[in-house]
């Protein structure tokens, strides 16, 4: 039985939000992930209490997941089951991504990188990946437990010539025993916040190691028996068409845990703002309103309501197109224009994943915030939810140091302005000098892309400006390169990537059939696009796009207006997003509305427990007493 108070809210809305979920996720989609769910609830190795596990016990339960997963034949190839794939990934990162990175980081990121970088050669490690009969990790740092084989990213020196970056599969363990092979130590990094202590992070030593010649994953590259390099690519871009692009996969889930954040965190601190009352028009316990009621709560809540659902459509979108790209990869191809596509995607999913990652710890701190003491309780999930996501601003690539590659690429372009003709379609807003902003239309989204396409064409002008300026001052380039960022590259970054995410979910809208769904998707994009472009307010004015306070003015009106008119639909917005209980696991979040009754169901848990050091306080006490009556 739900609340009444929630009921109230969601029949406000002017939508179906089943059909809203089916739009935007697809109906079969929706449907796999409840049959992974209800899988998963029948198992009691994924029951869960809020207790704080230790590392130990953290990383047994996240094996025996783990194992279960895979006797039950879930985990699908990618590129074969895409659908079944993807169900599963967003179910098992929602539940908890210490298990999900154990499984995909097996799966997709180290299966994907033997597949596209080795040959024939690798066929039967490949078939083992697939099986599960080897346990692999990823790049410099390895499962210091369970992994038997690693890729490495390694400066590959044949005849004292270093021939680059090249990718190695190699066996670091007996699959049997566990034992390391000669020459390899392995180690833990110790405790990490969160999920994160389920995953063994480790590190690894080769010393005097010696792999055979079929560790190199060898596409388009090799040596020959008698020692030579050879390289089937004619030019370093066409290279970087293999290895740029698998470098993008994990980005591209990274992206999805922004989306997963802001999603919990309007869930959860939205259905609690409902359940919670505090204060009213008039005096009196009965008056109090549901904090949903304040215009400050509407508005620190429904922009990462809106980030949810927007970055959710931008990142489908995305792996729709790289796939594309991936399969062109796995097929061998060799072009300029497959080149260019590896360059797009690596400055796209370079862009996305900060600008995705940013906004999905910052809507979990807003959230724990926006549900005041009790947010703080683990009970709340607020917290161990902010855990979780925290280094997702960190690992492939830690953001203000990847956002350097998505200016890199974008300044390589400025010769060529006017001509610019990508893949995707995301740059060429460049080739045209934008217009001064002159007054709002009726369709703020347009009005928001306009003002980005001015300030991404000129922050790009800025900051190759000044990086001519520097070169010219007598500054080598990895000074220029460091001295362009702040203010300037950086901002660039972040400009046409969100660009890039508004312009793709106005042109998912155009398709969506339902009137309903539509009106009220266009009112979540209008307000995630408005509240992005706030945050550029003061860049807009310094580069010139308008003067005056009108224009900023007329913005934070449109904005208030925008959150205002999110607030009947929300509480079904969050239907619409929400994972199913067992997977949120939050007292304050759960569907019913009733916050307050889990919350109390929680804390009877701890009546009348009594800690060993009680004695020893009692003890204290007393002694203290009788002191003082001496
Ligand atoms: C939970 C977790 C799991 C991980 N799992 C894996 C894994 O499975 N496999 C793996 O290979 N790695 C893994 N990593 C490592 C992760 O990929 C790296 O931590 C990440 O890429 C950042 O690199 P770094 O730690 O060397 O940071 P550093 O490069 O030391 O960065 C430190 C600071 O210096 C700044 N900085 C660095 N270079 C520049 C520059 N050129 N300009 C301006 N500022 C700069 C950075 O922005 C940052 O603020 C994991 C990390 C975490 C936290």
């Amino acid at each position: 039985m739900s609340a009444p108070l929630i009921d109230k809210y969601r029949k406000m809305a002017t939508f179906d939000w089943r059909k809203l979920k089916a739009a935007v996720e697809g109906e079969e989609h929706v449907r796999l992930k409840a049959e992974v769910v209800a899988k998963m609830k029948s198992e009691p190795i994924f029951h869960r209490d809020y207790r704080v596990l230790s590392r130990e016990e953290h990383r047994e339960v996240v094996h025996q997941r783990w194992k279960k997963i895979v006797e039950w034949g879930l985990f699908k190839d990618p590129y074969s089951d895409l659908e079944n794939f993807h169900a599963l990934t967003e179910t098992l990162e929602a539940y908890d991504q210490g298990t999900s990175a154990r499984l995909f980081l097996h799966g997709n990121v180290f299966g994907a990188a033997v597949k596209s970088m080795g040959t024939e050669r690798h066929k039967e490690l490949v078939e083992k990946i697939e099986n599960n009969e080897v346990c692999i990790s990823i790049r410099d740092s390895a499962h210091s437990h369970s992994a038997t084989h690693v890729v490495v990213y390694a400066q590959l020196h044949v005849d004292g010539k270093n021939e680059g970056l090249h990718g190695f599969v190699i066996q670091v363990r007996c699959p049997r025993s566990f034992q390391t092979l000669p020459g390899i130590t392995i180690g833990d990094m110790g405790s990490k916040p969160g999920c994160w202590q389920g995953v063994e992070n480790g590190w690894m030593e080769f010393k005097n190691h010696r792999a055979p010649l079929s560790a190199l994953l060898n596409k388009g590259c090799d040596i020959t028996p008698d020692g030579k390099y050879v390289t089937s690519f004619k030019s370093a871009s066409e290279k970087q068409s293999v290895s740029l692009g698998t470098l993008s996969v994990g980005r591209l889930g990274i992206i999805a845990k922004g989306m997963m954040a802001c999603t919990f965190a309007s869930t959860i601190a939205i259905r609690y703002s409902v359940a919670r009352r505090q204060f009213g028009p008039e005096k009196g316990v009965e008056n109090e309103v549901p904090v949903l009621e304040y215009p400050l709560q509407q508005y620190r809540l429904f922009p990462y309501l809106s980030a949810a659902i927007c970055i959710r459509i931008f990142q489908k979108t995305f792996v729709e197109r790289f796939t594309e790209y991936m399969m062109r990869v796995m097929m061998g191809e060799k072009s300029e224009e497959l080149s260019e596509f590896s360059k797009e995607v690596h400055a796209l999913s370079s862009g996305a994943k900060p600008v995705a990652t940013w906004l999905g710890v910052e809507s979990l701190g807003e959230a724990r915030k926006a549900c005041g003491g009790h947010g703080f309780l683990h009970m709340s999930r607020l917290n161990t939810l902010r855990d979780d996501n925290d280094p997702s601003q960190t690992f492939e690539g830690e953001n203000f140091m990847i956002l350097q590659q998505t200016s890199n690429i974008l300044l390589g372009k400025v010769r060529s302005l006017g001509s610019i003709d990508t893949p995707m379609s995301t740059m060429s807003f460049l080739n045209k000098n934008p217009s001064k902003f002159s007054s709002w239309s009726s369709n703020p989204v347009d009005d928001v892309l306009s003002a980005y396409r001015y300030l991404a064409y000129h922050l790009l002008q800025m900051t190759a400006s000044d990086a001519n300026k520097l070169k010219n001052s007598g500054k080598n380039a990895f000074e220029v390169r460091n001295e362009i960022q702040v203010h300037r590259a950086v901002n660039l970054s972040i400009a046409y990537t969100e660009h890039t995410m508004i312009d793709w979910v106005q042109k998912f809208l155009e398709d969506v059939e339902d009137s309903t769904v539509k009106n009220v998707l266009q009112k979540v994009l209008n307000l995630f696009s408005l509240f992005l472009l706030e945050r550029h307010l003061a860049t807009l004015y310094i580069t010139g796009y308008a003067s005056g306070g009108k224009f900023g003015e007329e913005l934070r009106e449109k904005l208030r207006l925008a959150v205002a008119e999110i607030k009947p639909e929300s509480m079904a917005l969050v239907d619409s997003i929400a994972p199913d209980d067992f997977i949120l696991h939050s007292a304050l979040g759960a569907s019913d509305g009733r916050a307050y009754d889990h919350i109390m169901e929680e804390f009877r848990k701890y009546t009348n427990e009594q800690p060993r050091w009680v004695c020893d306080l009692a003890q204290f006490l007393q002694k203290r007493s009788q002191h003082a009556k001496l």
